[in-house]
């Protein structure tokens, strides 16, 4: 069985998940423990008594540590992302991808240990100095989702590592493979003792233990709008500093004057690569009435060409829903679909394989409307619709008129609506001629509106949520 590191040891706790292999339910991946809410307040205190001996560690010795672990990442990628693909079900090329991602974040926050940078002014006083300067927030709760096993948990506890804060990382029930296995690397990156915890285990237990905590600082979390609700119920009644991200609608904008391989391209990509479970993927197709009869005929004639198998088949474009649960939903949302009377004119239905799996094939509504519940709400599957737009000003509107604001994307090859549609487009992040999905990990991730709450994540601007500002004014 694969257990839980807690100040430095390694825990069984209270019970026992196995995680099942989405694409294979006859494959189980392996046993790893359920951290108790008692093994949470032990690995707690162990973080708040190593913090300020990580802290207090040289740069130097916090970039070894992180370089450490993102060389072993980068080194076995081929094994891990075949790990990744088991348990999570995106196909072995995307797994691979995120491991080497995962890798190549530890490696960048190992050079940002070396560039914790502060200002110094002149103060308005006379012979008085100022400086600031940038310090640990202290033990920081991470609590991620499944559909990035690797890359979530990476881009959180790399820079809580780097800023010189200990860590609590709490990874998705679903996944504990791939939260174990970077558990597993951290645990011999020569950190002190009680600095990095690996918690897996209930949402209900763990992760509300971490709320409720005082000594949790800080919660960086990934998930659902309603866990980030609750988050902000219970940390953020304490007054912890909380970074919510939390899903996207994203809107892909087509416009007449596109290229229509390439809008395609950004549409398939962005709409059902990794069966649509990215919080950047575009679920909503806002299309311009000149262009709507020949963008879906490409789109449809593509879907007929897509692979949909075991994510660690060769040939698959389009691994599995990963649970149960998400293709059940994913099937509702079909049926609201047509009951809202938008015309589904391409799959939806589950798809039987050679081995029994969550397979699904992807599905297309077209004639959908804003008011749709299909338009509005994150359903999280390989599930799109395309709404008609009379022109750019009303692509933008609809684009606009959503709860979310994630990533948006515009298809185009007008200057001036790509650069009207950066400027006034609602949303974190914006792109042009490019998929939804898809994103650096050296500049900043996260969006507005309902989509997150707090500072950014990703690049330097990691520091803003994983480190507090201390301003000194010296009589000189
Ligand atoms: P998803 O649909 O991506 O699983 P969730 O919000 O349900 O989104 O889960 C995201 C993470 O939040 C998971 O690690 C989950 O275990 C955790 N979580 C769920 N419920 C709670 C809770 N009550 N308190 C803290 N964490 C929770």
């Amino acid at each position: 069985m694969h257990k839980n590191l807690i100040a430095g040891q390694w825990y069984t706790g209270s019970g026992v998940r196995g995680n099942v292999n989405p694409s294979d339910l006859d494959d189980t991946v392996g046993l790893y423990a359920q951290a108790s809410r008692d093994d949470t307040l032990v690995a707690i205190a162990a973080a708040q008594q190593a913090q300020p001996r990580w802290a207090a560690c040289t740069p130097q010795q916090r970039a070894d540590a992180l370089d450490f672990i993102g060389s072993e990442l980068l080194a076995r990628r081929e094994e891990l992302g075949h790990l990744l693909s088991r348990e999570e079900g995106k196909v072995r090329s995307e797994g691979i991808a995120e491991v080497t991602r995962a890798g190549q974040i530890f490696k960048y926050f190992a050079g940002e240990a070396l560039r914790i940078r502060g200002e110094h002014l002149a103060s308005t006083r006379p012979g008085i100095e100022v400086d600031i300067r940038r310090q640990p927030v202290g033990v920081v709760g991470i609590i991620t989702p499944w559909n990035f096993p690797m890359a979530i948990p990476a881009w959180k506890i790399a820079p809580a590592l780097a800023y010189g804060n200990s860590v609590l990382f709490k990874p998705a029930d679903l996944v504990p493979g791939s939260a174990w296995a970077l558990g597993e690397i951290i645990s011999r990156a020569g950190l002190p003792d009680g600095t990095f915890n690996l918690l897996m285990g209930r949402g209900s237990v763990v992760g509300q233990a971490l709320l409720e905590n005082p000594l949790v600082n800080a919660i960086s979390f990934t998930g659902s709008v309603d866990t980030g609700r609750l988050l902000m119920q219970t940390a953020g009644a304490r007054f912890a500093k909380l970074q919510l991200e939390m899903g996207g609608k994203n809107p892909l904008l087509v416009m007449a004057d596109a290229d229509l391989d390439q809008a395609v391209q950004c549409a398939i990509q962005g709409a059902y690569y990794s069966t649509g479970q990215r919080c950047t993927a575009s679920s909503r197709l806002i299309v311009e009435k000149a262009i709507y009869p020949a963008f879906t005929a490409a789109l449809v004639e593509h879907l007929n060409h897509l692979r949909i198998g075991h994510a660690l088949h060769a040939d698959s474009q389009i691994g599995p829903v990963a649970e149960a649960a998400q293709l059940e939903q994913n099937l509702e949302y079909v049926a609201t679909g047509r009951q809202e009377g938008a015309r589904l004119i391409f799959g939806g239905e589950r798809l039987q394989r050679d081995t029994a799996g969550h397979f699904m094939s992807p599905a297309l509504f077209v004639d959908a409307s804003a008011e749709m519940r299909i338009a509005r709400e994150e359903i999280f599957g390989p599930v799109a619709c395309v709404i008609p737009a009379d022109n750019y000003e009303h692509a933008l509107a609809l684009a606009n008129d959503s709860p979310f604001g994630l990533s948006a994307g515009i298809c185009t090859t007008s200057l001036k609506h790509a650069s009207h549609f950066k400027q006034h487009m609602q949303s974190g992040m914006v792109m042009v001629n490019t998929p939804t999905a898809g994103v650096d990990y050296h500049v900043p991730f996260g969006g507005c509106k309902g989509s997150s709450h707090g500072p950014r994540e990703q690049g330097s601007y990691a520091a803003e949520f994983f480190t507090t500002v201390k301003t000194a004014y010296t009589q000189a």
